[in-house]
């Protein structure tokens, strides 16, 4: 049997149509009806199902649930100018008593995406552009928009309130059900003598009650 011939990869690379992107994905965006006609503009408001999880460590917009989406693309020079405002509900837990946390983010994001010359043009004339979003093809992938505006709008340490007085160092119940409970810290010392306190007062309490049966 003939070896399969291989296709040298480095043959692909220059095939700027090829993309990773999925067209169907909810957050890829076709920008044919706007490429190079700088000043035109589509707006699109979109609810928006979310594949994978979006936030943090300690708190997510978990996937499954929905992201609401007003995104407006406007063709400009350099190439497609994505503009808008998404909003989300977070799920995470409580930095100091552990509760449930719900966070609710409604964030403005504004990211340039470029034509992919105009991008070797950047680095060309020796700009910073590292992070530059680029137009793959005529798709444009709001996906890393809208997780760094989420990301970035989510809290450090979710608090179920800002006074959370946290978990009891003692028992660990949350301070916020019981903020005035104490524990008695008992010396050992009086741990023996209490012991004795108590089996003096039974046996003071039996003649009371024989005294009573007496009568
Ligand atoms: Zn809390
Ligand atoms: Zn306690």
């Amino acid at each position: 049997m003939p070896p399969i011939p291989t296709i040298r990869s480095d043959a692909m690379e220059d095939v700027t149509t090829v993309t990773t992107l999925d067209a169907r994905a909810p957050l890829v965006f076709d920008t044919r009806t706007l490429r190079r006609r700088a000043g035109v503009m589509e707006e699109f408001v979109r609810t928006v199902l979310l594949a994978q999880d979006l936030g943090t460590d300690v708190i997510v917009v978990p996937a499954g649930e929905s992201i609401d989406l007003d995104l407006r693309l406007e063709s400009v020079l350099e190439g497609v100018l994505a503009s808008g405002q998404v909003g989300a509900t977070a799920r995470g837990v409580c930095g100091r008593c552990l509760e449930p946390v719900e966070y609710v983010v409604d964030v403005p994001f504004q990211e340039l995406y470029a034509y992919p010359d105009r991008v070797s043009h950047f680095q060309e004339v020796g700009d910073d552009e590292d992070d530059q979003r680029v137009l793959e093809g005529d798709l444009l992938d709001l996906e890393p928009t809208v997780r760094d505006a989420v990301v970035l709008a989510l809290p450090f340490q979710p608090l179920c309130r800002p006074d959370c007085p946290g978990l009891c160092a003692q028992c660990g119940q949350p301070l916020a059900d019981d903020p005035d409970h104490t524990h008695d810290v008992i010396d050992p010392r009086w741990v023996a003598l209490s012991g004795l306190a108590s089996d003096e007062a039974s046996p003071a309490d039996d003649p009371s009650n024989t005294e009573e049966k007496k009568r």
